[in-house]
């Protein structure tokens, strides 16, 4: 599939809402549109994959049969990396050599969870019940994962390609069948990707796509009575909608992978350089629109002229630019609304007399661009740009004292999705490890990540565990069997 099949398919799928323009942030110019399919959609793709559920024709396969073919659709991801790559950077600004490294994440996303398809197992127990009664009464008892049945698989723009493996690898290997929706703004490589499941081997009706807005499309699958379980990643405001949908439907599971305002805490002996390069990057990269981007970083009050210093000089060496622009290091915000967003919590930083170290505005040239921004003088208790995720290239830096007061601060945000330490004093770091509420902490290094290691947030950044063995069992359910013997 080239990138003008794409383009000119997308224009094509049916729909009953909205013609939903899709603009290269890059540009500001539309690239192309369609048509958001709407609720009659969701209706049918539910129905069919519900049949293939019940069918049998992709859960009731063998494991090492299912492993085949999402082994399959890793290596066709990988000959499909270059217009997947040329899709993410045209689609969501992404530059070209990251996102050649999220196409081939995703291929490997399918290589683990291939390996799991033939390791799904419960736990045996022979038991004695006769305390109760006082008569001996033997059972073997037994549990069973099961595949949930139809799930919905919600996702945002901030990494298409990632975001589609990330959810449909656990959920094709659990054996549920899905609906899939990518969002409005970045559906493109989700065309590439459903094409590459059928030539794979998945059968029909197992994984259905279903471009649209979230509010007609996405709310319509979260609502659906014969949706057993809705995977969502996106915003904590959205997460609260899906929650509040399950429970006027039909209580269907949820896990949600939600926002975040991470603390990166970094002492006086800490590896100054690396801290100040990582941390700087960790808050810069992608424009800001990473869920884990560290936003809020401490720093001892020490070090911290240094440290303030060394990440603004960091921000105004990045270069920003298209995907294609010699030596792009960060791309643009994905949209003019992200745009409004992120400047508007800058305005109001402004008026709220913030300190401006650098950045603080948008790029004097065509395209979503945000200049990387430090700011300093915040005050946590009233500044909304300090408590909110923005989910831009902006960084607030604090001092601080001791480590009780880092601590504190740290934790004083409603989000708890990740956390870093830059300290060489080792007890302290796994003593902060253990007292930072948040699902994942980084000790001297930052933005790691891998398929092997579950992911998901405390507080309100989630509910569940995405990647590893937990993200397996995101898609299963527990059966208990009791036997008389
Ligand atoms: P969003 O919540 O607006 O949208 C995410 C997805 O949900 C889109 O596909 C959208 O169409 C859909 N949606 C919107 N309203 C819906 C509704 N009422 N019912 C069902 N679906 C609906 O988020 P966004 O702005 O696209 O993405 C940015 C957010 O995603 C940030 O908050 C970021 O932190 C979060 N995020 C979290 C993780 C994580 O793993 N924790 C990863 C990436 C992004």
């Amino acid at each position: 599939m080239s990138v003008q099949t794409v383009l000119d398919e997308i224009r094509e799928r049916p729909g009953t809402g909205e013609v939903i323009p899709i603009v290269d942030p890059v540009t500001e110019e539309q690239i192309t549109e369609f048509t958001d399919c709407g609720p009659e959609a969701v209706d049918a793709a539910v129905a069919r994959a519900k049949d293939s559920f019940k069918s049998g024709a992709w859960t009731g396969l063998a494991g090492s049969e299912k492993a085949k073919v999402l082994w399959r659709v890793a290596d066709l991801i990988d000959q499909n990396a270059g217009v997947l790559a040329e899709l993410e950077s045209l689609n969501a600004g992404i530059p070209e050599n990251q996102a050649q490294t999220i196409v081939s994440v995703g291929s490997e996303w399918f290589r683990y969870y291939a390996g799991w398809c033939t390791k799904i197992d419960g736990i045996a127990h022979d038991v004695n019940t006769g305390g109760l009664t006082g008569v001996e009464s033997h059972q073997h008892a037994y549990t069973l994962k099961e595949p949930y049945g139809v799930v919905g698989l919600i996702f945002p723009w901030n990494g298409p390609v990632f975001n589609f493996c990330a959810k449909l690898a656990p959920a094709l290997a659990a054996g549920c069948s899905s609906v899939v929706k990518p969002a409005e703004e970045t559906p493109l490589s989700a065309l590439v990707l459903d094409r590459i499941l059928s030539e794979a081997g998945v059968p029909d009706g197992v994984v259905n796509l279903l471009t649209g807005y979230g509010h007609t499309t996405g709310a319509a699958i979260t609502a659906h009575p014969d949706v057993e379980k809705v995977a969502f990643t996106g915003s904590t405001e959205v997460g609260r909608e899906i929650v509040r949908a399950s429970a006027e439907s039909n209580l269907n599971k949820i896990t949600l992978e939600l926002g975040g305002k991470s603390p990166v805490v970094i002492f006086d002996d800490a590896d100054l350089d690396m801290a100040i390069t990582m941390a700087g990057f960790g808050s810069f990269v992608h424009s800001g629109q990473a869920c884990v981007c560290g936003s809020r970083i401490f720093v001892q009050r020490g070090v911290y002229e240094r440290v303030v210093e060394g990440i603004a000089m960091l921000a105004d060496n990045l270069k920003l630019g298209g995907p294609k622009e010699e030596g792009t290091m960060i791309g643009p915000l994905i949209s003019a609304k992200q745009l409004t967003r992120v400047t508007g919590y800058l305005d109001q930083g402004k008026s709220d007399g913030v300190e401006i170290v650098t950045g603080g505005n948008r790029l004097d040239r065509r395209g979503y661009f945000v200049h990387p921004t430090v700011l300093t003088n915040v005050d946590p208790a009233t500044s909304r740009l300090y408590q909110e995720e923005i989910f831009g290239p902006v960084v607030t830096i604090l001092p601080f004292d001791t480590e009780e007061e880092a601590l504190a601060m740290a934790n004083d945000s409603t989000y708890g999705l990740a956390a870093t330490v830059w300290t060489k004093d080792l007890g302290r770091a796994h003593r902060l490890a253990k007292q930072l509420q948040a699902g994942t902490v980084s000790l001297n290094c930052q933005m790691v990540f891998d398929h092997s290691m579950p992911f998901g947030g405390y507080k309100q950044s989630g509910w569940g565990y995405e990647s590893g063995k937990a993200g397996l069992e995101t898609y299963l359910q527990t059966k208990i069997v009791w036997a008389q013997m």
